[in-house]
């Protein structure tokens, strides 16, 4: 089995990822950069989101799953004092991993130099850079609002629990195949109207975006931004890949919010 190991880079990171190195050789587990079969990530949610984008391009033939040095994280949800018990599980199952998958987003950005696709594993927004962001929603080709404010998020189901959470949407367990649209900071007076409320699109739907021309818009992918003046048009949808996450032991999506927000239960 082919394992590659990304860390936050800070020391207590550093000194797991060499005891992770040890343990793997016990179990005839070998480092492979290019294409590891599963991908350890050791630090915090961060981490995991920058191994996704580096294994981007083979999702399909590799699983992750992380060691949080932090807090409890949504996608970095072992525990370093386990280290011992995850490497002997990857080592005893690796032909047999329980891989759970969770839906992505995809997304479209034309401009006049042509279109690229990219996905997100939690989300991506689109904010005005130097001013409020004006543009145009449609939803499956029908115009559906003009928005301004300070930006839209488009997020995965596991993604529903991060930056979208904070705007007051909507949790969604990823078993759904859907997207949610949450507005930040919508301009909502007797001129401008939004929705307001987030909208969950199902797989197979779409939705573009028009921003008003020549605008300098900030685009996030996850934990990654560029600036962009030129973008004519951005389409958002289920992904048709997924991620592979390895699961060696049962902690469901609702106990991992239940730690994350609520914490210890009141008698
Ligand atoms: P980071 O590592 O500091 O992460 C920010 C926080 O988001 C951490 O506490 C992390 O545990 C948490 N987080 C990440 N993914 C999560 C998930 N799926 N569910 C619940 N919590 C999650 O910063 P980064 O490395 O730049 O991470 C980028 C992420 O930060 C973005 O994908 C975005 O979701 C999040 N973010 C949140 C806000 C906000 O809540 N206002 C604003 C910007 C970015």
């Amino acid at each position: 089995m082919y394992y590659y190991v990304l860390n936050r880079g800070d020391d207590v990171s550093e000194r797991l990822t060499e005891t992770f190195h040890r343990l793997a050789q016990q179990y005839d587990m070998h480092i492979n950069e290019q294409s590891p079969d599963i991908v350890l990530s050791i630090g915090g949610d961060g981490t995991l989101l920058q191994a996704f984008h580096r294994f981007r391009h083979r999702l399909e033939h590799t699983s992750f799953v992380g060691i949080h040095t932090g807090h409890l994280g949504f996608y970095a949800d072992w525990k370093p004092e386990e280290i011992g018990q995850l490497a002997h599980m990857m080592g005893t199952y690796a032909g047999d991993l329980r891989i759970v998958k969770y839906p992505l987003v995809e997304i479209a950005i034309t401009t006049k130099r042509g279109t690229e696709k990219h996905l997100a594993l939690n989300e991506f927004t689109l904010k005005g850079v130097e001013s409020t962001l004006v543009a145009r929603l449609n939803i499956n080709d029908e115009p559906f609002e003009m928005f301004r404010g300070d930006g839209i998020c488009i997020s995965t189901p596991s993604g529903s629990t991060a930056y979208n959470k904070s705007l007051g949407g909507a949790i969604i367990h990823p078993s759904f195949d859907a997207v949610q649209i949450a507005e930040i900071a919508s301009i909502n007076n007797r001129v401008y109207r939004t929705l307001g409320s987030s909208i969950i699109l199902p797989q197979h739907h779409h939705c573009d975006i028009y921003p008003r021309p020549d605008q300098n818009l900030l685009l996030t992918l996850d934990h990654l931004s560029f600036q962009c003046s030129d973008v004519v048009s951005i389409r958002c949808m289920v992904a048709e890949e997924k991620v592979n996450f390895s699961r060696f032991r049962p902690f469901t999506f609702w106990n991992r919010v239940k730690e994350a927000f609520i914490g210890e239960e009141l008698e």
